[in-house]
């Protein structure tokens, strides 16, 4: 009985180690998405900075040609007026007509001046939107030299995960049902490992001391037994020296 105990507490044991193992990986997995995100977060930010500094321009170089439009339009105007100042034939409205075209051209003489600052401004945008291109541009190289790397690595690891499974299935062959049982129930209710063993009085699962009539119990190696102080599965492991 003793002997079937103990060997079904290893396999248990084995079992464990594989399922522990199982949960790192899927953490490094979890890890690894997680820097995709990132990445994909990164990307994001710097297209949104190219795209505004893009939109930015098409704003100011749409405020150049409304500015140009009523330079145009004013242009027009005095043009009109003074063709018709020929065909005038009071003085008064002479200087009337004229006065006029003086307010046009001196509308767009100012409308000109804020051209120029408009022409700088466009300068400056088109400066902006070459430098943000090429950054995204060798950011997007980067980070998906980042994203290919990452993903190497996720698929090396999801291959180390069908090899666990595999293995999980073997280690499964020999453990009787109702100790499966067991250990699946102790997974649910206790923090990895479900099952430890118990080496000079001492729990390898929570580390405490097992009192000396329970570790006395445990040697028998003939019930399955919970850490008084963990409630994970302990066995008997006989000390090494
Ligand atoms: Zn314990």
């Amino acid at each position: 009985m003793a002997d079937n105990f103990t060997e079904q507490m290893l396999l248990l044991a084995k079992l464990q180690k594989i399922d522990t193992e199982v949960s790192m990986v899927k953490i490094s997995l979890g890890d690894l998405a997680e820097q995709l995100k990132e990445i994909d977060d990164r990307e994001a930010v710097f297209k949104k900075t190219t795209e505004d500094t893009a939109t930015d321009l098409e704003a100011v170089q749409k405020e150049y040609r409304e500015l140009d439009r009523q330079i145009k339009e004013n242009a027009d105007s005095a043009a009109q007026k003074d063709a018709r100042l020929t065909s005038i034939k009071t003085n008064k409205e002479y200087h009337a007509i004229l006065k006029e075209i003086e307010e046009l051209n001196k509308k767009n003489s100012a409308l000109e001046d804020t051209m120029l600052e408009y022409l700088e401004k466009i300068e400056a945008g088109e400066k902006a939107v070459k430098a943000t291109k090429k950054t995204f541009t060798e950011e997007k190289k980067l980070l998906a030299e980042d994203r290919s790397a990452i993903k190497k690595q996720t698929k090396g690891i999801e291959a180390k995960l069908e090899e666990l499974a595999e293995l999980r299935l073997k280690a499964l062959d020999g453990i009787e049902p109702k100790m499966l049982d067991i250990f699946k129930r102790t997974t649910r209710i206790v923090i990895q490992p479900a099952i430890a063993a118990a080496i000079k009085s001492v729990c390898m699962g929570c580390n405490m001391n097992i009192p000396p009539q329970f570790y006395n119990e445990l040697q028998k190696s003939d019930k399955v037994r919970n850490c008084p102080h963990c409630h994970r599965i302990i066995y008997w492991e006989k000390p090494t020296e």
